[in-house]
């Protein structure tokens, strides 16, 4: 009888966990290279990320979301993962243009390095530099991600 009762209210709780899980991504930016003028414009008034509830901040304790904007060299790399250790669970990355993702430009250079050979990335943005359409767009790949796989329901869709 009990179990009969139980189904539901956990239903009903993994919904509301996911769905304020979804809208209240914390964002760390990691800013390196000539992407960050378009990713400014995501913050701003026209494209406003704020309305999909992913507002930036600054300590990265309290963030669930490292967004890496530009090029990586291996020294930056050390503190892409020490910036991703400190992060607490559950945690998501996104890789923000071509050179974070596959080195960009620089692919053929000894210094530089794809964030994926770091930690695990969950969303990739393609472009040099992508547009705020594609960055929002790409947040809102993420938030479906973390419909899918978080909660306690996570899979069973
Ligand atoms: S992807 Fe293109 S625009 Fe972005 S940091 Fe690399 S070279 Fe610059």
């Amino acid at each position: 009888m009990a179990e009969r009762f139980a189904a539901p209210i956990y239903g009903v709780i993994d919904y509301l966990l996911t769905w304020a899980r979804k809208f209240s991504i914390w964002p760390v930016h990691f800013v390196t290279g000539c992407c960050s003028p378009e990713f400014m414009q995501v913050s701003g008034s026209r494209f406003d990320m704020e309305r999909l509830g992913v507002l930036p901040f600054a300590s990265v304790r309290q963030c669930d979301c490292l967004m890496v904007v530009g090029v990586i060299s291996r020294k930056m790399g050390e503190r892409v993962k020490y910036l991703y250790e400190q992060m607490g669970e559950p945690k998501f990355v996104v890789s923000v243009g071509a050179c974070p993702t596959g080195r960009g430009p620089f692919y053929d250079s000894y210094a530089t390095v794809a964030i994926d050979d770091l930690v695990p990335v969950d969303v990739y943005i393609p472009g040099c530099p992508p547009r705020p359409e594609a960055i929002i767009h790409g947040l809102m790949l993420l938030q479906e991600k973390i419909r899918r796989e978080c909660g306690f329901r996570a899979g069973k869709e």
